[in-house]
């Protein structure tokens, strides 16, 4: 880790690569030790993100209790990202977005309706990209283990009275945020599919996924 948020990692010495096309899911095992990176390919897209232990699916992400324990509600170079038993899942080694959202949670039906229109109610969102694959993932998981996720590369400001909203991306091409594995994690995304609010810059785009093994 190192204060500029440059990760020093060579790409050509990554055991995986994977580009996820917008508003598709995605879901991987990151095993301890290695390092995970997600690079915003095109600039201003929000990548919704939950870390499941590998080893235990009950235990997983949790905003409070990583935002508790740093005392800060955004995430940079340096968080760990704890679990509900409040363990430390991940630590972010290198950012060069600088902010990523821990508050505005996945879009859904429901919000689509609520936020912007009742004919937006049938427009792809988050929740359902993440249902649909936890669905496919064996031993399975279902609409229960959907928590409160990470909005990574998402920018929602929180005022000086406590109030937040989302704000257009302060994210650009090619910018990226890499973690290392502190257990065996299974990583659930949905690279969201939002067309009514500035998170994805009203064009959402593919991300890229790489992975390294620890030193
Ligand atoms: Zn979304």
């Amino acid at each position: 880790m190192n204060n500029s948020g440059l990760s020093t990692l060579n790409p050509d010495k990554a055991v995986f690569k994977e580009t996820v096309a917008a508003g598709e899911g995605w879901m991987h095992v990151i095993k301890k030790g290695q390092i995970f990176r997600i690079t915003d390919l095109h600039g201003n897209q929000a990548v919704d993100t939950i870390f499941f232990n590998a080893d235990n699916i009950e235990e997983r992400y949790n905003s409070a209790n990583t935002m508790r324990e740093q005392r800060n509600v955004y995430i940079s170079t340096g968080t760990q990202i704890r679990s509900n038993d409040n363990n430390v899942m991940l630590t972010v080694t290198a950012d060069t977005c600088g902010r990523h959202d821990t508050l505005g949670s996945a879009c859904s039906c429901e919000s689509n309706m609520a936020r912007y229109a009742l004919d937006k109610r049938y427009m792809h969102s988050c929740r359902d990209i993440f249902l649909k694959t936890m669905l496919d993932w064996e031993p399975g998981m279902d609409k229960r283990d959907q928590v409160c996720n990470i909005n990574f590369f998402m920018n929602v400001p929180v005022n000086p009275d406590g109030g937040s909203n989302f704000e257009d991306g302060i994210s650009e091409a090619m910018k990226y945020v890499e973690m290392r594995a502190e257990m065996n994690i299974i990583v659930l995304v949905s690279n969201c599919p939002q067309l009514n609010n500035p998170c994805n810059a009203y064009n959402p785009t593919p991300v890229e996924m790489t992975v390294w093994d620890g030193e």
